[in-house]
């Protein structure tokens, strides 16, 4: 809804400037307020259309304005808004069933509300499960440096981006962090030709270093996406799920941005070939509709929680997890997700980014391209041979450029000391041709004109 009385947009920047606290970000005085969203595309007060081109924090994927959804909310609001995930209710069951189907495995679903919760109801499941086990010991979680996995306390121990932490210390306590498998950068100094997988030994040397009896689980995203879209080497994953196995390790996979559909197939650990312990997920579970994360727990891991005395079940409780009218939206989702294909056409998108932004590759600007599924990263440097990260002036001038031509795109680095340096996208699944060709259009646009400048 646009509005039209200059005087009603100002009123609302007043109130707030005056009472709203933004997140993650220095205060605005001239926030976009986005009015409506339909598809792709979002409109703010004034009017002004952009394609939104990380799906709001990578979540929205079946596109916005869903009627389906909408509907789906208001019928189950009016039959049951709330019953506690202590007693059962419809809709937590048939996700739960659902979600099993998703995952391709026997699992136990425990709701919770976001992504950060999903992920610290895995630490203490993990630490739960090993005391039960006559193991109390193992209680530590191995991540890695550049991973986001939360804002609690616990979560942001997990994460490994230094500026996310820095005056909020000290956190969660009994997080170690190993260099990211970065291809572009390898930390090991390999290369794609002759990597030896490096980084997946790093880990095995972490839960070595620390002692294999106190290390609990390895958590780790698919894709590093939020932390620059890193792409491992497809043997990666695998190995490391051979450590935790070796170890008596539980391999947590945080499916928050990687899941429901973003990375081509439904979980991004598919396209790995290995079985989780525990994955969490939140974001795309709803599209974002209502807020709902999870947290699956394989059926071993349950078996334990099953008997052995008063606290031997998991005695962890959130008031909003599971809710009715939120589990009933999930289904709607993953409902339009099957439905219209949407799982495949993230491969489709992903595909026609490789495609046709191939000529970006060649740019003085561009060290790389990363893309998984329908989600893309561009690495910006100031120049190709040293590699020297881009400048943040140069991101957020390509930043504004493409707003400026209706593409809203994410910036992505800047939480790690030096880099800012990583553009990101990662439209809806639902993208239509049309939008996929604005996107193309508008990124060949911005960067046509050789070196980008920063002025
Ligand atoms: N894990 C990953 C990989 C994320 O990207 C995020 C959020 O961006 C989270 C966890 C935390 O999710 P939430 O913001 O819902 O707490």
């Amino acid at each position: 809804m646009a509005i039209n009385d200059p005087a009603d947009k100002e009123a609302l920047l007043e109130n707030d400037r005056k009472y709203v606290w933004h997140h993650m970000t220095p205060h605005n005085d001239n926030p976009m307020i986005v009015a409506s969203g339909d598809g792709s595309w979002v409109t703010d007060v004034d009017g002004n259309r952009y394609l939104d081109g990380m799906s709001g924090l990578w979540c929205v994927n079946v596109g916005h304005g869903r009627k389906e959804i909408a509907e789906a909310a208001a019928q189950q609001m009016m039959t049951l808004a709330y019953a506690t995930m202590v007693q059962a209710h419809i809709p937590s069951i048939e996700l739960a069933a659902k979600l099993n189907a998703w995952l391709e495995g026997e699992y136990r679903i425990f709701f919770s509300n976001s992504g950060s919760d999903a992920n610290e109801v895995a630490f203490k499941i993990a630490r739960q499960y090993f005391h039960q086990k006559g193991k109390p010991a193992k209680h530590k979680f191995i991540s890695r440096h550049r991973a986001y996995h939360g804002n609690s306390m616990g979560a942001l121990g997990a994460t490994g981006q230094a500026q996310r932490k820095l005056k909020y210390e000290p956190l969660g306590v009994g997080f170690s962090h190993v260099a990211p498998p970065y291809c572009y950068r390898c930390p090991f100094g390999q290369t794609k030709d002759n990597c030896s997988l490096q980084c997946a030994e790093a880990i095995e040397q972490a839960i070595a270093w620390e002692g294999p009896d106190s290390v609990a689980g390895v958590i780790l995203e698919p894709v590093i996406t939020g932390g620059g879209m890193l792409v491992p080497h497809e043997g990666y994953l695998p190995a490391v799920a051979r450590i935790c196995e070796k170890y008596d390790v539980l391999l947590i996979v945080d499916e928050v941005i990687c899941g429901f559909g973003r990375s081509g197939r439904k979980f991004g650990h598919h396209n790995y070939g290995v079985k989780p312990d525990i994955v969490t997920m939140a974001k795309g579970l709803t599209s974002a509709y209502s807020p709902l994360s999870a947290t699956a727990v394989s059926a071993e891991l349950y078996e334990v929680f099953k008997s052995g005395g008063d606290t031997s079940h998991f005695r962890h409780v959130n008031t909003f997890g599971g809710n009715p009218v939120s589990c009933a939206v999930a289904l709607a989702n993953l409902r339009v997700l099957e439905d219209e294909g949407l799982i495949a056409r993230s491969a489709v998108i992903g595909e026609a980014f490789a495609a046709r932004l191939a000529r970006l590759r060649e740019h003085p600007n561009v060290g790389d391209m990363r893309i998984f599924g329908s989600a893309m990263g561009i690495e910006l440097v100031e120049d190709r041979d040293t590699k020297e990260p881009a400048k943040p002036e140069r991101v957020a001038a390509i930043v504004a450029a493409c707003k400026s031509k209706g593409l809203l795109i994410g910036k992505n680095g800047d939480t790690v000391p030096g880099f800012a340096n990583i553009l990101t996208l990662s439209p809806p699944l639902s993208s239509t041709d049309d939008d996929v060709d604005f996107i193309v259009k508008t990124l060949l646009e911005v960067f046509s004109v050789g070196s980008i400048s920063s002025k």
